[in-house]
C-alpha cells in the first residue's frame, strides 16, 4: 500500500469518541471506539486476557467520562479488588489521552468469568476540574466487578443520575484484544421515569459494539445504530493511549531524594526507572547521576 493509502486507513481506523445530546434535551450520550487504546495497553503492559479485558473497560469508561469535560480536565477511575486483581487504574484527559495499569497476581483458581477477578472491593471516581481546588471524589462498593455495572452503579448511587453503561471488549483465541468500545447514556433533568424505561428497553436490543467495530464502521455509523433517538453531535475527536512521562520528569522527581540516596543508587547501579502508568523503561547514565548529585550539592549551599 502507498503511504497515502496507509495514512487514510490509519485515520479511518483510529480510535474516536463522540458526544451528543438528544434533540428533545432529555438525554446525553458518549460513544467510543477504543480498540487501539486497549491493544496498546495490553501489549505495553504484557497482560494476560482477563486483566487486559478489565483494564480495557476501565480505559474505555474513563475516556467516555472525560469527553464530557473541557480543556485538560481529567477523570481517574480506580477499581480496588480483593481477589487476583488488586487494583485497576485509568486516567483520561479530555484532550484525547488515556493511560492506565492493572495490579494482579493470577492463580490457578483465579476463575474464568470476567467477574471472578476483582471480588469485593471499591470503585472510586475522581474528577479534576478547572473551577475546583480539590478533586471531586466519589466512592462506591464494587457492584459486580465487570466495570460496566460498577460504573452504572456509581452514577446512580453517587451522582443520582440514571445512566446506561455498555463497555464491550472482544478477545481472539490467543487471548489478545481485538476490539473494544463503549457507550454511556445519561438522563438529563428533564427526563421522566417512563422516558428512561423506554430508552433502557431499546438499548437491551442493541448489537455488540465490538461487532460493529469489527465491521469497520466509523464512530458516526456506530452511533447511528446504537442511539435510539434523534440527536445533535457535540464533540467528535481522536483518542489514544498516551502517557506524558519522560526521563526528565523522573529525574526532577529524584531531586526530592537526598544526595546520599542518589549516590547509593549510582553505586549499586540502580539505574532503571519504570513508569507504572505505561510501563516505559528509562535508564539513568553516569552523567545523569552526576548531574543530579551536582544539582543537589548546589541546592544545599
Ligand atoms: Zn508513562
Amino acid at each position: 500500500m502507498s503511504d497515502k493509502k496507509n495514512k487514510i486507513k490509519e485515520i479511518k481506523l483510529a480510535d474516536r469518541v463522540l458526544t451528543l445530546i438528544s434533540k428533545n434535551g432529555k438525554f446525553r450520550a458518549g460513544v467510543i471506539k477504543s480498540s487501539n487504546i486497549s491493544k496498546k495497553a495490553q501489549s505495553d503492559h504484557n497482560l494476560p486476557p482477563m486483566p487486559a479485558a478489565l483494564l480495557s473497560r476501565l480505559l474505555t469508561g474513563a475516556s467516555l467520562m472525560a469527553a464530557f469535560l473541557k480543556g485538560e480536565e481529567r477523570i481517574i477511575l480506580e477499581a480496588n479488588g480483593s481477589q487476583s486483581i488488586k487494583k485497576i487504574f485509568a486516567e483520561a484527559i479530555q484532550v484525547g489521552e488515556v493511560r492506565g495499569f492493572v495490579d494482579f497476581e493470577l492463580k490457578d483458581d483465579s476463575g474464568t468469568n470476567i467477574t471472578d477477578f476483582l471480588g469485593d472491593g471499591l470503585f472510586k471516581v475522581s474528577k479534576i476540574l478547572y473551577d475546583k481546588a480539590e478533586p471531586i471524589i466519589g466512592i462506591v462498593k464494587l457492584k459486580k466487578g465487570d466495570i460496566s455495572t460498577d460504573l452504572a452503579y456509581y452514577f446512580q448511587k453517587s451522582e443520582q443520575i440514571p445512566t446506561a453503561v455498555l463497555l464491550d471488549v472482544s478477545l481472539n483465541n490467543n487471548g489478545l484484544i481485538e476490539h473494544s468500545g463503549g457507550l454511556i447514556l445519561q438522563a438529563m433533568p428533564g427526563a421522566n421515569d417512563k422516558d428512561i424505561v423506554d430508552i433502557n428497553d431499546k438499548l437491551k436490543n442493541s448489537p455488540e459494539i465490538t461487532e460493529l467495530i469489527n465491521n469497520e464502521m466509523t464512530i458516526e455509523e456506530i452511533t447511528r445504530i446504537l442511539i435510539p433517538f434523534d440527536y445533535e453531535i457535540l464533540k467528535n475527536y481522536r483518542v489514544d493511549f498516551f502517557c506524558r512521562c519522560s526521563k526528565e520528569k523522573f529525574i526532577s522527581k529524584l531531586l526530592t531524594l537526598g544526595i546520599d540516596e542518589i549516590k547509593s543508587m549510582k553505586k549499586n547501579n540502580h539505574n532503571e526507572l519504570i513508569c507504572i502508568y505505561c510501563n516505559k523503561h528509562y535508564y539513568l547514565e553516569d552523567r545523569d547521576f552526576d548531574r543530579l548529585i551536582n544539582d543537589l550539592k548546589a541546592s544545599e549551599n
